[in-house]
């Protein structure tokens, strides 16, 4: 099965998609950071618990990495508005071969809604990669709609899926699942090349042909 983490991935870079698949993810990240503490305190525990949680789950839990994304939480009021059914869900389709976890499930207004931790808001909307973690929920259950958590400003906004996320999100698991299959996607220079875990490898390792249609 490939994962949402996986497809994230490679709407950042396909190369670091492909490095993530082969080694999984080498860092303790703040993405990692602020869903443990988002998932701490919305059942009713502090900052020490979310750190304990970290530590335990991540092999390379980074202290820094996690107090600074600690300083910059915001625990919205806004969240008590949205009753939460359940957290740390798995979800998956065996008819695509996807699988995500969805890191908590609220109701609203008799409405329920996957919400997923993020961190920055942009000005308006959310980021293309928030977009597409929606777009593929849709695609392997019945949510149409989903909330993303802005947890550096405490804002939750919301995604519907349409016929063209939809598509967009196949479109993505196929090249996933392509890179799965052994092709190897081209260097792709980017800001996050500056924080790569994984520049090293990416340097000495060639391209394959088809990578270009990737
Ligand atoms: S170093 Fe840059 S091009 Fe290579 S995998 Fe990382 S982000 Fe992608």
């Amino acid at each position: 099965m490939i994962s949402l983490s996986q497809i994230v991935s490679y709407t950042i870079c396909p190369r670091l998609c492909y490095f993530r698949i082969k080694f999984g993810e080498k860092n303790f990240t703040e993405s990692h950071a602020v869903r443990e503490i988002y998932l701490s305190l919305r059942r009713g525990f502090d900052l020490e618990w979310a750190r304990k949680r970290a530590m335990t789950i991540n092999e390379n839990f980074d202290l820094d990495v996690f107090n600074s994304a600690a300083s910059k939480f915001v625990f919205s009021d806004l969240l008590h508005d949205f009753k939460p059914i359940d957290w740390d869900v798995t979800i998956k389709s065996d008819r695509l071969d996807v699988v995500a976890v969805i890191d908590e499930i609220v109701e609203f207004r008799k409405k329920t809604y996957p919400v997923l931790v993020s961190l920055k808001a942009p000005k308006e909307g959310v980021w293309f990669r928030d977009l597409m973690k929606i777009a593929v929920l849709s695609v392997i259950s019945d949510y149409k709609s989903g909330l993303i958590y802005y947890a550096y400003s405490g804002e939750l906004r919301k995604v519907d899926s349409n016929i063209s996320l939809r598509r967009k999100a196949l479109k993505l698991i196929e090249r996933v699942k392509m890179i799965k299959n052994g092709f190897v996607p081209e260097r792709r220079e980017c800001r996050y090349c500056n924080f790569c875990s994984f520049v090293n490898e990416c340097k000495m390792k060639p391209s394959t042909f088809a990578s270009k249609f990737l």
